[in-house]
C-alpha cells in the first residue's frame, strides 16, 4: 500500500483550507469503512487523508421541524436514535441493516452518501423522505436536493474542495407510512442485491394513498425513484392489481446489471417482488 499521510484538523474552517492547500492529493476520511478499503484495493492514492472526526459541528442530530444530521454520525447513533426512530423509521431501519454493529460503530452516514454506492443502504430511505445535502467550502454553502447529489457509480456533485457538512430531512405529511426492505445474500455483513424504500401518505377517511414514494439501490448506475411507479399508486384506492401494476413498472423502469452479487434478470424480478412487498407492508 502506498505510504499516506495523516492529518486531524480541529475545526471545519482547517479542513476547508486544508482542501484549498492540498487539492486532488487529498481525500476527506469520516468512518474510513470505505476509504481504507478502497486505498488497500488501490482504487485510490491519496498523499493525504484529512480526517472529519471530532470536528465540531458535523455530529449532530437535532430538530424540531426539519431534521438536521451531521455528516459525521455513525450509522449505530441514527439505528439507536430516538427521534429518528420515530420520526424518520426507515432510515433508522436502512442504518441498522448496514454491515454489523462494529463497522456501524465508526461508519459515518455521510460517508456512505459521499462513497455514492449505487447499493447504497440509507439511499432508498434518505430518497423517499426527499432529504437535501448542504455542501459547504471556502467558496460558500449550498443545499442541494439528495437526488441531484448522485450522478453515477462512486460519482456525486460534491466539487473537489467541497465537504457535505448535514443531511436535512423535512417531515412528511401526516399519516405516511413505509418499509424498507434490503435484499442481500446473507442476512449481515454484505451490500444490498436490491434495497427498496416506499413511503405511502393515505388518507384516514377515504384510504386513497394521496402521495407515494418509491426509491430503489444496486439497480441503476445511481440510487433512484421511480416516479413512474408512483403515479400509478397515487390517487387511488390501492387494491391487489394497482400495486401488481407498480412492482411491473418499477421492475421495467430500473436498468440492473450483472456482477458478483447477482445477475440483471434476477436484480431486476427481485424488483417487482420487493416493490409490491413494500407497498404492502406500508398499508398493513
Ligand atoms: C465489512 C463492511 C461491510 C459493509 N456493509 C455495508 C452495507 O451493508 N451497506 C452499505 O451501504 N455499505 C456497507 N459498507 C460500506 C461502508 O461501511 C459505508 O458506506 C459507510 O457508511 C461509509 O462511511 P465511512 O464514514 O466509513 O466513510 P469513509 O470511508 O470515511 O469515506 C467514504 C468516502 O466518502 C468521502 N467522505 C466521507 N465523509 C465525507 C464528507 N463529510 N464530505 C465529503 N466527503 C466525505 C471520503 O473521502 C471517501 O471518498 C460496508 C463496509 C465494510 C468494510
Amino acid at each position: 500500500m502506498k505510504k499516506f499521510d495523516y492529518l486531524k484538523p480541529q475545526s471545519l474552517e482547517e479542513v476547508l483550507s486544508l482542501l484549498n492547500q492540498f487539492g486532488t492529493k487529498a481525500k476527506l476520511i469520516g468512518g474510513g469503512t470505505d476509504a481504507i478499503v478502497m486505498q488497500r484495493q488501490n482504487k485510490i492514492s491519496p498523499d493525504l487523508f484529512i480526517s472529519l472526526r471530532g470536528i465540531p459541528g458535523l455530529d449532530h442530530i437535532e430538530g424540531n421541524g426539519l431534521l438536521k444530521i451531521g455528516a459525521m454520525v455513525t450509522h449505530r447513533a441514527i439505528e439507536q436514535s430516538p427521534l429518528i426512530r420515530e420520526r424518520f423509521p426507515l432510515l433508522s431501519e436502512a442504518s441498522g441493516l448496514l454491515g454489523s454493529v462494529q463497522i456501524r460503530n465508526v461508519a459515518t452516514l455521510g460517508g456512505n452518501l459521499c462513497t455514492a454506492s449505487p447499493s447504497a443502504e440509507t439511499a432508498p430511505p434518505l430518497l423517499v423522505y426527499e432529504a437535501e445535502v448542504h455542501l459547504i467550502s471556502q467558496k460558500g454553502e449550498r443545499r442541494i436536493p439528495l437526488e441531484s447529489f448522485f450522478l453515477g457509480p462512486g460519482e456525486t456533485a460534491l466539487e473537489q474542495k467541497e465537504v457535505l457538512k448535514e443531511i436535512l430531512l423535512q417531515p412528511p405529511p401526516p399519516n405516511s407510512r413505509g418499509a424498507y426492505l434490503k435484499l442481500g445474500r446473507r442476512k449481515a455483513m454484505d451490500l444490498a442485491v436490491v434495497n427498496v424504500a416506499v413511503l405511502l401518505t393515505l388518507n384516514p377517511k377515504t384510504g386513497i394513498c394521496e402521495r407515494a414514494r418509491i426509491a430503489l439501490g444496486a439497480v441503476a448506475p445511481t440510487p433512484i425513484r421511480v416516479r413512474e411507479a408512483e403515479n400509478i399508486i397515487e390517487g387511488n384506492q390501492l387494491n391487489d392489481e394497482l400495486i401488481r401494476k407498480a412492482g411491473e413498472m418499477a421492475k421495467h423502469t430500473c436498468s440492473p446489471i450483472s456482477d458478483i452479487r447477482a445477475s440483471s434478470e434476477y436484480r431486476r424480478e427481485m424488483v417487482g417482488v420487493l416493490v409490491e412487498k413494500a407497498i404492502r407492508q406500508s398499508l398493513t
